[in-house]
């Protein structure tokens, strides 16, 4: 690692951190970056020279483990450590340390609105003076490593930033308007590939669909996506290790056009670097994609060099409650999946299946008990694989009277559960 320090600026040309994403308080780093510090803030940019996380160092920022952090949609998230950062905290809820404070409208029990804060807004001001500062230090006399971070952290202004984020989009065909929960094992850092299209479904309850019918994507696009994305991300490749097979119901596009497509991308993003954690895989996949999926998916899947989680909209076991939602399931295929799900995670070392399910306030207490009941008497392995995520309706009022039902649920539940955010890429 190099440092300088012009202009009162310490400036870290390239800092290796761990690449594996650990579960820890403080702090959250890993993989590799460049960082500036001026007395106040910490500022910390991939390694294409933009902005990835803002840290105030000074008495007045929230918390010292807290941070601003941009993703690669553009959205800046903050990363809060809540009311309490001990075991009973935020960790319990979500099975992580940070809560991230989205600024758009999600389905958080937290409603933090942190454009409210202005000790945080004030680190957006001083990224907008840091980078005025390093535009005026171009006519200086620097060293010619800090001289190529300056110059491309001056290219990465914020229109650019905006124009990479619609970009990505373009290239994978449309916004991924929701990451499966488990990606929270890689910090939601994943390369999106778009394998389909659209769901079977087309719930009312879901804010988060495609108008689109069903549809896997060709090889071709598919090859072509991998390619873009390749030359997309740069030399920051190296610090990804997810790879989120897209969109809403990935497993439904089958064996060939799953396996393949996970192959293709391990060699092109270079996940088989020496050093590097197992990689991860993530898709979604609906309640008849698993039921019609055969063994051979999941031999095929267990041996493929990736730790992989493929997340199921499950929702309730209660007929009546699956008709409120709009979810056109019986509740006895719902009962089929979850059993498929504990087996298959009983089976295969590499393959994590984890559930979803519905709560609000308007749900009845039928759902709340079936729910209780199917968690308290899965006959589940002691490995404790498979999250169950409970995913408050994003229309339910008073969010935080759902933390004692949720407590129950947590308490009788065999499975590890938690609660699920809502998140766009
Ligand atoms: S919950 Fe899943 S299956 Fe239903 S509309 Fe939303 S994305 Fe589609």
């Amino acid at each position: 690692m190099e440092s300088y320090s012009p202009n009162n600026l310490a400036i870290s040309v390239e800092k290796q951190h761990p690449a594996k994403i650990a579960k820890a308080s403080f702090p959250l780093r890993y993989g590799k970056y460049s960082e500036i510090r001026t007395s106040e803030y910490e500022f910390l940019f991939n390694l294409n020279g933009e902005i990835k996380f803002i840290r105030g160092l000074n008495t007045r920022w929230p918390h010292p483990a807290e941070q601003l952090k941009r993703t690669d949609g553009n959205d800046w998230v903050y990363y809060t450590v809540g009311d309490k950062s001990s075991a009973d905290g935020i960790i319990s809820w979500l099975g992580e340390y940070y809560l991230p404070c989205l600024p758009y409208p999600s389905n958080s029990i937290w409603e933090i609105n942190y454009f409210a804060n202005p000790e945080i807004m004030n680190g957006f001001a001083a990224w907008s003076q840091l980078y005025a500062n390093l535009y005026e230090s171009k006519k200086e006399r620097v060293h010619t490593k800090a001289k190529e971070l300056i110059s491309s952290i001056i290219n990465n202004h914020d229109r650019v930033l905006l124009e990479r984020s619609r970009k990505l989009n373009e290239i994978i065909g449309e916004r991924v308007s929701v990451l499966p929960p488990d990606t929270r094992h890689v910090d939601y850092e994943i390369i999106p590939l778009a394998i389909s299209d659209g769901c079977l479904y087309h719930c009312s309850f879901c804010c988060v669909k495609s108008a689109r019918k069903f549809q896997a994507r060709s090889k071709t696009n598919i090859i072509e996506q991998i390619s873009k994305l390749k030359e997309f991300y740069g030399r920051n490749l190296e610090n990804y290790s997810g790879l989120f097979l897209g969109n809403h119901d990935a497993l439904g596009a089958g064996v060939e056009l799953i396996c393949n497509s996970a192959k293709e991308a391990y060699s092109a993003f270079g996940f088989e670097k020496q050093g590097k954690m197992t990689p991860f895989l993530f898709l979604f996949g609906s309640v008849h994609s698993l039921l019609r999926s055969e063994d051979e998916l999941f031999e095929r899947l267990d041996h493929l060099p990736y730790h992989t989680f493929i997340n199921i909209g499950l929702e309730s076991c209660d007929a009546p409650t699956l008709a409120q939602i709009g979810k056109p399931l019986d509740n006895t295929e719902v009962l089929e999946a979850f059993d498929k799900m504990v087996e298959i995670n009983a089976i295969y070392e590499n393959i994590e299946v984890t559930g979803n399910f519905v709560i609000g306030k308007g749900l009845s207490d039928d759902h709340n008990q079936s729910l209780k009941e199917l968690l308290r008497n899965a006959v589940v392995t002691s490995n404790a694989k498979g999250t169950i995520y409970l995913s408050p309706l994003k229309d339910s009022h008073k969010k935080r009277e759902l933390l004692p039902l949720i407590n129950e649920i947590k308490e009788q539940s065999k499975i590890p559960t938690y609660i699920y955010l809502i998140q766009r890429l």
